[in-house]
């Protein structure tokens, strides 16, 4: 791989557009819309990806997101968030232009959304499968009716569904266990229609993780599909449910920087602010923060499932590798790195080089914002 310097986040074009069309042929074999989390790519590039396959609706996590995904002509987003009240001026604007669906879970808010909005806003109920992070239980109905009356009252908001996120499948360590997690989010949404269906006949059921997404095959009683992470894929999903490394379509391209031969350990230029901290437990490992693959010209081989990042501090990254693996590296070499998390890692990036060559906007990249400078 020639030309890179520092730390970047390289893609495999062919492997991402391959991941997304095979979930997007999932939903389609369902009846289910795909609605994919974009907060993974954050990028107008890899959304048109998507857009190429037929998807016209997407999700996002927070209203910033849902403008710069408006700017390129998304017309239906979801916010999986809830609601932030102080953005309200964006929200209103946001609903002028486009079809602009927010989560709720507390009535209170509801109405203080529905005194505030100018045009209509779509509401889905966060309900909350178990992951204890945010939403109401299903099984709180009383909880439930009180935030579809205070959608009722106002006449620009409207109900559009229940949407859940079982992202309890992170601790999952098998396909079984992820199908066990799924089997019960559907269990659970269900009797949701069952009780609220007759008297809103169109509203959703919208789960979405990329764990029951990639392992589960029935989601025909499902109406949306939100997945995000599968954009890209990554270790974690590698330890949760046995995703194949070959599909993963983003790899860290970290420079050589230093070498210990005491301790076979590499240091890189790639750390916490590059691949974020988040880390794996390998069994006989220990802790990774990301695995050496072997870059080529037209992408990346898995060569050594041995050879990991052991640690990270703001800019080093320590690669603990065998004797001859050791001995093969130089300092000036440019290594790769599979991701654990990538959408933190894309994050923290902000940009993408395509194996091709090409340079890739994301939200928050240096390009895309002197781009929208130019454009002002
Ligand atoms: N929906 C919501 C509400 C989420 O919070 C997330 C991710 O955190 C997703 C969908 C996408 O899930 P995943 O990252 O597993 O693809």
């Amino acid at each position: 791989m020639m030309g890179i310097t520092e730390p970047t986040l390289l893609l495999d074009t062919r492997k991402c557009k391959a991941n997304i069309r095979a979930m997007v042929a999932k939903a389609r074999r369902n009846g289910a819309r795909l609605r994919p989390h974009f907060k993974t790519h954050q990028s107008h590039q890899i959304g048109r990806w998507f857009r190429e396959e037929g998807i016209d609706a997407i999700t996002v996590s927070s209203l910033r997101m849902a403008s710069y995904f408006a700017q390129d002509g998304w017309k239906d987003i979801t916010v999986a968030f809830p609601v932030n009240l102080p953005e309200i001026d964006t929200i209103k604007r946001l609903a002028k232009d486009i079809t602009l669906n927010l989560t709720t879970l507390d009535a209170d808010t509801t109405r203080r959304l529905g005194e505030q909005v100018e045009s209509d806003v779509h509401l889905f109920i966060k309900v909350d499968l178990g992951n204890r992070r945010t939403g109401i239980p299903p099984s709180d109905t009383a909880a439930i009716d009180a935030v579809l009356a205070a959608i009722d009252v106002y006449p620009l908001l409207h109900f559009k569904g229940f949407l859940s996120h079982a992202g309890h499948s992170y601790q999952a360590r098998s396909k079984e266990e992820v199908m066990a997690i799924h089997t019960a989010s559907v269990a659970a949404l269900l009797p949701l229609r069952a009780r609220y269906g007759a008297r809103y006949p169109n509203m959703m059921l919208a789960p979405g993780d990329t764990p029951t997404c990639s392992v589960a095959e029935d989601f025909s009683q499902m109406d949306e599909m939100r997945p995000g992470n599968f954009v890209f894929h990554d270790l974690m999903q590698c330890q949760i449910w046995g995703c194949e490394k070959e599909r993963i379509a983003a790899v860290m391209a970290c420079p050589v920087v230093a070498k210990h031969a005491d301790r076979h350990e590499i240091i890189l230029y790639g750390g916490g602010v590059h691949f974020s901290k988040d880390f794996l437990e390998l069994e006989g490992l220990g802790r990774s923060h990301g695995e050496l693959v072997r870059l080529e010209r037209d992408g990346w081989r898995s060569h050594t499932p041995e050879c990991h990042l052991t640690k990270l501090s703001q800019e080093h990254g320590t690669l603990r590798v065998d004797a001859e693996t050791f001995q093969r590296i130089q300092i000036g070499d440019v290594l790769g790195i599979l991701p654990v998390h990538s959408c933190m890692t894309a994050h923290a990036m902000r940009g993408y080089l395509s194996v091709e060559g090409e340079t890739i906007d994301h939200m928050n990249g240096e390009r895309s914002s002197i781009a929208s400078i130019r454009h002002q």
